[in-house]
């Protein structure tokens, strides 16, 4: 099958027990056995719940591994990821991950004794030098967030098999509507499944998929034992939120190109981040290993002092954390999402004051452009 109809119709797309098509809410925490000899497929509801098992099977369908693992949100995913390391290991981690996720490194994981070395994976030569004894892993992005900046998937998989390292890559925001990183080599993806799979900002979840079997039964027994699984409701939400995928991409793209055609002739911004601008220096990987390059778009204004003032006057555009959404949501990392990193730290990373990070929706693309538009001629 194709991935369009994997969506629909992958892993587990019809209840065993009745035909339902659409797989029902199991919420029972436990099952019952008719004697104390029986061999059941369901135990208790950590360790398997078949609403979850339907949305993990076709977690695993869309991004071509093992097995998924579904958590109560990314972060708990990417927490179960980290548990496969013992105190004293070392993981190479992308300069430019996810806030939370650099928070639980530096300030949880580290703190049982693993250690991080954090590199800029699109040089590869400084992914190299931070290759000693005692690495077991990298874990990146790409592309990354606010900047858009891409690494090479299949080129780090080549270094991280030589060196005996296991890879893992954070794949929310390419989707696997876009960028499937297990083909490309990773060991190992998660998902933030707050933001494109679910899609509809009324969830949070997390999704780990492992590539072979031994990494599989690992991240079983982690997920059981640290027990941070997603609940039946959220497994419905989410699966539900993921059959469209396909379909909301191909709206999100297609505005995004039309948001882009505006920002480029606009005279209040002055550059625009996208992964897909030949003009980008991240182009040529980005067209090798996406099938499309998404849509979020950042862009620094002009006049950096009107951030504020430009996001205060937006109508339909929500102002707002958060990504993937059916609705535009638009940010100012300095103050939002990246605001607890020091100032010149931040700006040393290029994450300016006047940077403005937009998610694109799928509502109709001249409305977008318009609220932009009216934003930008009513500034101070
Ligand atoms: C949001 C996000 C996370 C964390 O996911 P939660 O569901 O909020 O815990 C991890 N990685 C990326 C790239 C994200 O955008």
């Amino acid at each position: 099958m194709k991935f369009n109809s994997k969506l629909i119709h992958g892993g587990i797309s019809e209840d065993e027990a009745t035909g339902a098509v659409s797989i029902p809410v199991y919420r029972a925490s436990t099952y019952h056995k008719p004697f104390l000899s029986s061999n059941l497929k369901w135990e208790y509801s950590r360790s398997g719940n078949p609403t979850r098992a339907a949305l993990e099977s076709l977690m695993a369908d869309l991004e071509n591994g093992t097995a998924a693992f579904a958590f109560s949100s990314g972060s708990a995913a990417i927490h179960a990821v980290f548990s496969l390391f013992s105190a004293g290991d070392e993981i190479i981690i992308g300069k430019d991950v996810y806030g939370g996720t650099f928070r639980l490194a530096n300030q949880v994981m580290k703190r049982f004794g693993l250690k991080f070395t954090v590199v800029d994976t699109r040089k590869l030569d400084e992914v190299l030098a931070a290759i000693k004894p005692g690495v077991k892993a990298i874990y990146l992005e790409t592309p990354t967030n606010p900047l858009l900046e891409v690494s090479d998937l299949a080129a780090i998989a080549k270094i991280a098999q030589e060196n005996n390292m296991l890879m893992i890559v954070d794949n929310t925001f390419a989707s696997p509507y876009n960028q499937k990183p297990l083909e490309l080599g990773a060991d190992i993806v998660v998902h933030s499944g707050t933001k494109y799979l679910g899609g509809h900002s009324d969830l949070v979840a997390g999704i780990a998929v492992a590539k072979d079997e031994k990494i599989a039964e690992k991240l079983a027994f982690l997920q059981n034992s640290i027990g941070s699984v997603l609940s039946p409701d959220d497994s419905w939400l989410l699966m539900r939120g993921i059959k469209t995928l396909g379909a909301r991409m191909r709206i999100h793209e297609e505005n995004a190109q039309a948001v882009i055609a505006y920002l480029l002739q606009s005279k209040y911004v002055k550059k625009v981040l996208y992964p897909g601008l030949k003009t980008n220096p991240s182009f040529e990987i980005a067209k090798k290993q996406m099938k499309g390059f998404g849509a979020m778009i950042s862009f620094e204004l002009a006049d950096e002092y009107q951030a504020a003032d430009f996001v205060n006057k937006l109508r339909m555009i929500s102002l707002a954390e958060s990504l993937g959404g059916i609705e535009s949501l638009i940010e100012v990392p300095a103050v939002m999402t990246h605001g607890a990193i020091p100032r010149e730290i931040r700006l040393k990373n290029s994450i300016s004051d006047g940077l403005i990070r937009l998610s694109v929706g799928i509502e109709d693309k001249e409305d977008i452009i318009a609220d932009l538009d009216q934003a930008f001629k009513n500034l101070d």
